[in-house]
């Protein structure tokens, strides 16, 4: 099945994408407010990048997902997607499809987010463009077929606003948790309302934002700065920056010159605190099935 289709004007705006990541970056503009600061706010934006984007994003989608670079439960692999879902990332189906692409195209014509057509194009103006053919079931089918077998991914799939919905219900959770936490500590609930605003805004919004650009930061900065250790036939770089941002994701050359591995590190100084946590859930036994460096898979 072929996924080449009629190339859409530039002008053509992806809606459905353009308007909530409009939305929640000016949502995120409510953190300069000092009644939406909370020091609970704060951490619970930093929490929340760890939770939603090293343990959603990479874990996940990344590396799960689109890699099976282990196993895990269904059960784990749902709540994983989940988080991912909650970072407003797309669906675990297009997701996976888009990236898989990337790695079949990397830095050519088919690439979804090359920075040879651009730096803001790869970081996120490549969501802005509505391309029909990405959104078409046969794309779906030829690059995450696996995925969609799940019936989970396909009713996301099949309800377009279902992942907004979630979004929308786990902001709610927050707040309700802010709320009854505010009230509880302070005993009035004006307290708990401010609590309650300071955890969507820094919890949800800002850490959405945060999770956003740190992810296209890898498809971005990592495909244009940093040093390369494998001549891979496209530009993928070491970028220690991202790494340390990306909890792991931004030594992208060596995650080129070997997809499947589960781990990123190839160099003892080059951190991936993702696949510690992969090795965390490995001790834990939930995690199986983790696939070694290539290096490694050779030598034994
Ligand atoms: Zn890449
Ligand atoms: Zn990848």
């Amino acid at each position: 099945m072929s996924v080449q289709a009629t190339e859409t004007p530039e002008h053509d705006m992806h809606w459905e994408y353009a308007v909530p990541i409009t939305t929640i970056h000016l949502l995120s503009c409510l953190a300069i407010l000092p009644w939406c600061f909370s020091w609970y706010g704060v951490v619970a934006a930093a929490l929340g990048t760890i939770v939603f984007g090293t343990f959603g994003i990479n874990l996940g989608y990344h590396r799960l997902l689109s890699h099976r670079s282990l196993s895990v439960p269904p059960w784990f692999e749902r709540i994983l997607a989940t988080l991912a879902v909650c970072s407003l990332e797309d669906t675990p189906s297009r997701w996976v499809a888009n990236h898989r692409l990337h790695h079949c195209h990397s830095d050519d014509d088919t690439d979804p987010h090359s920075p040879r057509d651009g730096v803001a194009w790869s970081h996120m103006g490549w969501l802005f463009r509505r391309v029909p053919h990405r959104k078409s079931l046969a794309f779906l089918d030829r690059y995450a077929r696996d995925v969609l077998v799940d019936p989970y991914y396909r009713a996301l799939e099949q309800h377009p606003t279902a992942a907004l919905w979630i979004y929308i219900a786990h902001a709610i959770g927050f707040g309700i948790f802010g709320l009854l936490l505010g009230r509880w500590i302070s005993g009035d609930w004006a307290a708990g309302t401010q609590l309650a605003a300071s955890l969507i805004v820094w919890g949800v919004f800002v850490r959405t934002v945060l999770v956003w650009h740190i992810t296209w930061s890898v498809n971005s900065l990592t495909h244009l700065f940093g040093y390369r250790t494998y001549s891979t036939g496209e530009d993928s770089r070491n970028n220690w920056v991202v790494a340390l941002l990306a909890m792991g994701e931004g030594w992208h050359n060596n995650h080129h010159h070997d997809p499947a591995s589960a781990s990123t590190q190839h160099k003892w100084w080059e951190f991936d605190i993702t696949y510690y946590a992969i090795l965390l859930l490995k001790s834990l036994g939930i995690a199986s099935d983790v696939i070694q460096p290539r290096h490694m898979r050779q030598k034994r």
